[in-house]
């Protein structure tokens, strides 16, 4: 484990990556990989702590996937702080013993085997689904699918970006090959589908679900709520009110959704946030339930301004 206070080993290589790696198993250690867009918070943080428990090393992962956002989205003004992001990994507990950073993953061109010189696909690549990879055009024409579970939720509105993220993630897998990854119940679908990603192509890694960190006021952490103004984070608190007026009301026996979602609905839209979704799923399946019976997960994507927030809650009766 790594002491707090060490400096993380940086690593922007894919092969030097791997290399990496393979010499640290050859010596018995195991590995955990913590998979991050960067700009990090206490929620990441968490995510190492809790790597701590299943694995001897940590790696972390600092990469903006162009691929899980589209053209219309914010890929170009997600916010980034590597130096700051360099200091909060040095003060972790148990440290952090190597950071990955690539600087592009989808770039080919310096790949040994990869003759062809990489054409443009554009816009009319075969599935219709067009990601700021796309966009670019650098031949990168291979996607991992997750059908059924990627298709509601942050789906609905986002198509391209669960395709995104399970390609990103399996092409860390291949890099770092680690033996634990760990990821956030804050992006539940996500948590999911990875599950889901790993169990059916028999990736040998385990996968572990953190729980959410949140403000002391609630509001779920991200890297986006650096955008909000004041005003706006005042009325994003509403989503984790709404979350948790419903689950409370589920306590007392209301047990029907379209009543809880109401009420969460009426408890955002008051303060003026625009709802994307507001769903009370099965927490396996991910399909919309109608009276809870069994352990469901409410999640909600709203917008407040320009910055949409998703947030969820786990709720048993
Ligand atoms: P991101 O950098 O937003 O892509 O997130 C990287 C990882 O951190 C994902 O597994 C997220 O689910 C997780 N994460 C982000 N915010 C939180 C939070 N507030 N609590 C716990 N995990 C989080």
């Amino acid at each position: 484990m790594a002491p707090k206070g060490k400096h993380p080993l940086i690593i922007t290589g894919k092969d030097e990556m791997r290399k990496w790696s393979r010499q640290m198993r050859s010596q018995g250690k195991t590995i955990g990989l913590v998979p991050t867009m960067g700009y990090l918070h206490q929620g990441h943080l968490s995510l190492i702590q809790e790597a701590h428990n299943h694995s001897n090393l940590i790696v972390v992962s600092i990469y903006v996937n162009p691929g899980q956002f589209s053209p219309s989205e914010d890929l170009s003004t997600y916010p980034s702080d590597f130096h700051g992001d360099m200091l909060k990994l040095k003060s972790v507990p148990g440290g952090v013993d190597a950071v990955f950073c690539p600087k592009n993953l989808y770039d080919y061109s310096n790949d040994s085997g990869e003759k062809q010189k990489s054409e443009n696909l554009g816009s009319g690549c075969a599935s219709g689904l067009v990601s700021c990879v796309e966009d670019k055009g650098n031949g990168h024409e291979t996607w991992v699918r997750v059908e059924r579970l990627e298709k509601g939720l942050c789906g609905k509105s986002r198509p391209v970006f669960f395709r995104g993220v399970a390609t990103i993630v399996t092409k860390l897998f291949h890099i770092v090959e680690p033996d634990v990854a760990v990821f956030g119940k804050k992006d539940y679908q996500q948590w999911r589908i990875i599950q889901r990603m790993v169990r059916d192509l028999d990736f040998a890694i385990e996968i572990v679900g953190s729980e959410i960190m949140r403000d002391r006021d609630g509001l779920a952490m991200s890297s986006r709520n650096v955008h909000l103004s004041p005003e706006e984070r005042e009325k994003a608190l509403s989503i984790s009110r709404a979350l948790l007026k419903a689950k409370s009301a589920a306590k007392d026996g209301r047990v029907k959704c379209s009543e809880l979602k109401d009420l969460a609905i009426l408890t955002i839209t008051k303060t003026g946030g625009r709802i994307d979704y507001a769903e009370i799923v099965d927490q396996d399946s991910l399909e919309a339930v109608t009276e809870i019976k069994s352990p469901v997960v409410f999640c909600i994507a709203a917008w407040f301004g320009k910055v949409r927030l998703i947030d969820n809650m786990e709720i048993s009766i």
